[in-house]
């Protein structure tokens, strides 16, 4: 049996259907079909020639699918079976260097992906866009029932990447659940995820910042916990600021989320946090440019500025806890996707390149 996969054949080519054999998982590995797999802005990046990708691989790291064959040794070992429906996580850190040795795998300065195989290298399906994926099982991430695998494809790394930036916040010493003022730039994936766990921990004030003016993407906002959505283009970053002091006795954000990939939004994001208020860094994952910033804010308002970029497993086993745990989501989230067949990626890209889509998925 053969199944379809999309080719990357480097920045700004299209992708190249193939159809290639299907073969027996080797040990370790399990063979899973596809359920839905994400567009990522990674992958629109690494399409654009922004971020790294070598040709004749299979790209795409949000793969959801339903195991079709492990052996009963791996099974055993990690607690999975032929029909469980899983999250497959590329990540692989090395487990010896200075960050995985410190519980900082997400850093680890050795990772690895499962995805970076050639095409041509049995068993082909190496990455996230195609009709089929080959992972170790170590990777997979089991989804729970009652959590619908397709809906869980949607935030598969948004998730993660929004968790762990909180992750890294918790461990620098901020309680989420004491905040009562958080501000989340950019209404992209993360940052609608972002607002999601925020509003779900209890947060008071979750507001919103996004850069234009979108009435579907600020309704979304708000089904999804925003108490307060602004547009940088009707309001004006003067009175989004004034807004923000006036909510807060004068004091500032307690926290500012930057998940818009806008270098612009980080002098903005400095200004509107109160004094020891905490920045969240995870949005500017490809380079765009510089910015001026004022560093004596940093200073005098004793700011804690956290970077985070990539994720680790726990934080993908987070998201799908997160979901079980909050299934009056589900509905909103689920509807958030458009999908598309495996051989109709470029379509996909297309669309999601001009914006048109919240979630783009490539399904069967
Ligand atoms: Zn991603
Ligand atoms: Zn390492």
């Amino acid at each position: 049996m053969k199944a379809k996969a999309a080719v990357f054949m480097g920045a700004n080519n299209p992708f190249e259907i193939r159809e290639y054999e299907l073969i027996p998982p080797k040990p370790g590995y399990a063979k899973m079909s596809l359920i839905a797999s994400g567009v990522c802005g990674t992958d629109i990046h690494i399409h654009s020639g922004r971020l790294g990708g070598a040709p004749n691989t299979m790209i795409g790291h949000e793969f959801v699918g339903r195991i079709e064959e492990i052996s009963e040794e791996d099974s055993k070992k990690y607690g999975l079976k032929v029909g469980d429906a899983v999250i497959s996580d590329i990540a692989v850190p090395c487990c010896k260097c200075l960050l995985c040795e410190t519980g900082d795998d997400a850093n680890c300065v050795n990772m690895a992906v499962t995805s970076a195989g050639s095409v041509d290298d049995a068993p082909h399906f190496h990455g996230g866009y195609g009709e089929y994926s080959y992972a170790p099982a170590g990777n997979l991430i089991k989804i729970p029932e009652g959590v619908d695998p397709k809906m869980t494809a949607i935030f598969a790394c948004p998730a993660p990447t929004a968790i762990h930036g909180f992750s890294l916040a918790e461990k620098a010493g901020v309680d989420i659940k004491t905040i009562k003022t958080a501000v989340v730039q950019g209404l992209g994936p993360v940052g609608c995820f972002a607002i999601a766990y925020l509003a779900s921990a209890g947060v008071e004030n979750v507001i919103a910042v996004s850069g234009g003016v979108d009435a579907q993407k600020e309704a979304l906002a708000k089904d999804l916990g925003a108490t307060k959505v602004y547009s940088l283009k009707n309001d004006g970053e003067e009175k989004i600021a004034g807004e923000i002091k006036d909510m807060t006795n004068g004091l500032g954000a307690d926290l500012v989320y930057e998940a818009s990939g806008n270098p612009k939004a980080i002098p903005f994001g400095m200004d509107i946090l109160r004094n020891r208020g905490v920045y969240v860094v995870p949005g500017q994952y490809s380079d765009s440019g510089a910015v001026e910033i004022r560093p004596q804010i940093i200073t005098f308002k004793a700011l804690h500025i956290i970077g985070s970029s990539q994720y680790s497993f726990c934080d993908v086993e987070g998201y799908v806890d997160f979901l079980a745990k909050n299934p009056a989501l589900h509905e909103k989230i689920a509807a958030l996707a458009t999908c598309y067949k495996v051989e109709d990626v470029n379509k996909a890209f297309e669309d999601a390149k001009a914006r048109k889509n919240i979630k783009t998925l490539l399904v069967k």
